[in-house]
């Protein structure tokens, strides 16, 4: 699949890990938009927020599981946001299923 966080996730593409599990893979935001800022995905290919269902949702779950523990290990104690863009108008870009998580400065409310 030409997908380029399938390839992150296969290794065929360089990242910058802070998190995997079996299911789970976090890594940083190559264009960070926050002193901290990592993705958190699914290993398995979710096109988006469409596309989680009654067989995978249990996943999404997990994350949010991942996204805690990270905001503790980062040391995340005045807040952070979770943002997963969904379609042109959520500006997603990358066409598979990613929370972002977003902390380290004041994050303006509501965004752009
Ligand atoms: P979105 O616009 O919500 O689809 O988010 C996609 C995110 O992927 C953007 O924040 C990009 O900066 C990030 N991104 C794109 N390519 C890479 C890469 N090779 N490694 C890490 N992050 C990436």
């Amino acid at each position: 699949m030409n997908c380029l966080f399938c390839k992150i996730i296969a290794g065929q593409i360089p990242s910058t890990k802070v998190y995997e599990d079996e299911t789970v893979y976090a890594f940083r935001d190559i264009n960070p938009q926050a002193p901290t800022h990592i993705l958190v995905v699914p290993k398995a290919h979710i096109a988006d927020c469409n596309g989680i269902n009654a067989e995978n949702s249990a996943v999404v779950a997990h994350i949010f599981e991942v996204i805690s523990q990270l905001a503790e290990h980062e040391g995340l104690e005045n807040g952070y946001r979770v943002i997963s863009n969904c379609g042109p108008d959520g500006c997603q870009s990358v066409h598979h299923l990613h929370f972002h998580l977003l902390a380290g400065r004041y994050l303006q409310w509501p965004p752009g």
